[in-house]
């Protein structure tokens, strides 16, 4: 064992790489977007380092062209999930013995490796299962996971640095080790890099995983287990388990050695999963580490200074970007009445330019929701929409899943500011705009703060110092994130760690030090050089 103090410096983020047509970047791009796309690949469940193939196999299809299978995977079954339990117990003894620099350097590996090598395979990979055009994936699987692995390594060796006053006569250390038992995490399909960093945030901290990705992201994922074998992490570590989601889960939480739940997901099932969670109480070693990142209702409040072609953007980017389908999309807006003729000019002219379709080819700045459920869901609040008296359709509306899920940008005008969709997580490309008269600008403060029961992002518009500070003020509980003229999407790794409170989670902010804590366990060691060798004190001598 080495003896010296490590120091990981504070990384900078990734810089985004733009693929201009006619850059090396781009072609390299495209050859791999053509290679994943006229192939159809195996994806094994991978335990212990083994690939393992059961009865069940489903399809991966893509979103923009449903029909076009690029892989199938294998579906854990209760035999499967006792075995990566058991795995993943025997692997933690060597990995929680591992020097923690050499933890550390298996994820920045990992992390130029997605840099290099398997940047185009990445991107390429989100790209086709997941609909993201190449702004949207690259920002996801390659920035920000790479984001994740280099800053965790740095938070981690800032925590192990966090120790305790000594005095004369005592030494207080403080040790810092993984939870007692193994964690599981459950990630959502809209960004690789979350699914990546639930699994790894964990492990690098000393513990072991069993992974269970979302179905429609298990393709782009497996990559990200494939990156984290060629970057040395050890067998067992991180296993990667999809399938039917509440079979798995209920195997696992019967388990007296579940010590810690990381999800990201939408809300209901996070609760549920509390609940159950409760209900086995007894039959745990520890009390589990609960950490959950869910829904949110993120909305853009405008007061009557705000610069209309920046709030425009905004309600734009921020609302139709990746379709809608980011935790953080703006989907419900206030605006002053006396702003709005101009901003729905601009509204409704920049949006009849959004192109739309295939992520091969580049013009397109939307492609398609994710699956079928999800383009049912968002269209029914559309129809609903369309024939609703406290509501109309100001653009947009159409949507044809006969080749892919397409759904066109909508926005909705709600005349009724509690209008369903002002209160709803839609999770698609639908923004919901309540105008309101310039007097009222204090009430609907305050109804913008009761009108969801989500916390997770939020933005305001204003050019006059005062009242930012007044909204600030007044909307303090209403979101995680909270964004001063600028759109509420696009948190970085190191400079907004996210998560929200209220029903959006625990907020304990992926890619941070907060949330690597959760997946610690200190314990102090104080040494006594001079232990007392009598039991009385002095004010007790006569
Ligand atoms: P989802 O809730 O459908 O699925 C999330 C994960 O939970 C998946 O792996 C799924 O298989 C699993 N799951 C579903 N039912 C389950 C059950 N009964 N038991 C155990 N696991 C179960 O969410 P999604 O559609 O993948 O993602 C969209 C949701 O995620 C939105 O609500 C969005 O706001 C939220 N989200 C939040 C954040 C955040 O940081 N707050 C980030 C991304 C996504």
């Amino acid at each position: 064992m080495a003896n010296a103090n490590f120091i990981i410096s504070r990384p900078s983020n990734e810089k985004v790489r733009i693929y201009e047509s006619g850059s090396l970047d781009r072609q390299l791009l495209e050859a791999e977007l053509e290679r994943l796309s006229n192939e159809v690949i195996d994806i094994p469940l991978i335990i212990n380092g083994e690939e393992i193939r059961t009865s069940e196999r489903i399809p991966c299809t893509m979103p923009h062209d449903h029909q076009k299978v690029i892989g199938y995977y294998y579906a854990a079954g209760e035999a499967e999930i006792q075995t990566a339990i058991e795995t993943a117990i025997k692997a933690k003894e060597s990995w929680e013995q591992l020097p923690w620099e050499h933890r550390a350097s298996i994820f920045l590996k990992a992390a130029e490796l997605l840099a290099t090598k398997w940047r185009y395979t990445m991107n390429a990979a989100t790209m086709l299962s997941q609909s993201k055009n190449i702004h949207q994936a690259e920002i996801d699987v390659v920035c920000e996971l790479i984001d994740f692995f280099k800053f965790n390594a740095y938070y981690m060796d800032q925590i192990f640095n966090e120790q305790v006053i000594s005095t004369n006569d005592s030494w207080n250390r403080v040790e810092y080790m993984g939870l007692e038992g193994f964690v599981y995490a459950v990630s959502p399909f809209n960004f690789t890099s979350i699914g990546g960093n639930l699994a790894t945030a964990p492990a690098i901290a000393g513990n072991v995983v069993l992974w269970k990705p979302a179905s429609t992201a298990v393709y782009s994922n497996y990559f990200v287990m494939k990156l984290l074998e060629e970057a040395g992490l050890p067998k067992g570590v991180i296993n990667f388990i999809p399938g039917k989601a509440s079979l798995i889960t209920d195997v696992i939480l019967k388990d007296n050695r579940f010590a810690g739940f990381n999800y990201t997901g939408s809300t209901n099932v996070f609760s549920g999963i509390w609940k159950k969670i409760s209900n086995n109480l007894e039959i745990y070693k520890s009390y589990p580490r609960i950490v959950g990142e869910t829904g949110g209702k993120n909305f853009i409040f405008a007061h009557e200074s705000a610069d209309v072609d920046s709030l425009g953007t905004s309600l734009l980017r921020g609302a139709f970007e990746y379709q809608g389908q980011k935790c953080s999309a703006a989907s419900r807006a206030y605006i002053p009445v006396s702003i709005w003729s101009r901003l729905k000019r601009k509204l409704i002219k920049d949006i009849s330019t959004i192109a739309m379709g295939d992520v091969k080819d580049f013009t397109n700045f939307m492609n398609a929701v994710i699956d079928e459920k999800s383009f049912k869901k968002i269209t029914s609040y559309i129809e609903n929409a369309k024939v609703s008296d406290d509501a109309y359709i100001l653009c947009g509306g159409g949507h044809d899943d006969s080749k892919g899920y397409f759904i066109e940008p909508t926005v909705i005008i709600a005349k009724n500011y509690d209008y369903i969709t002002m209160r709803e997580e839609i999770f698609g490309p639908v923004l919901t705009i309540h105008v309101y008269e310039n007097e009222d600008f204090d009430k609907m403060l305050d109804i913008c703060d009761k009108t969801s029961p989500y916390a997770l992002t939020g933005a305001i518009f204003s050019k006059e110092r005062n009242s930012i500070v007044y909204m600030q003020n007044k909307l303090k509980h209403t979101a995680g994130n909270f964004y001063i003229n600028d759109k509420p999407t696009g948190a970085v790794v190191g400079q907004q760690p996210f998560g929200g409170a209220r029903a959006s989670g625990t907020n304990d902010k992926a890619g941070s030090k907060f949330n690597l804590l959760r997946w610690i366990n200190a314990k102090v060691v104080k040494e006594n050089f001079t232990p007392p060798t009598e039991y009385g004190y002095k004010f007790m001598e006569k």
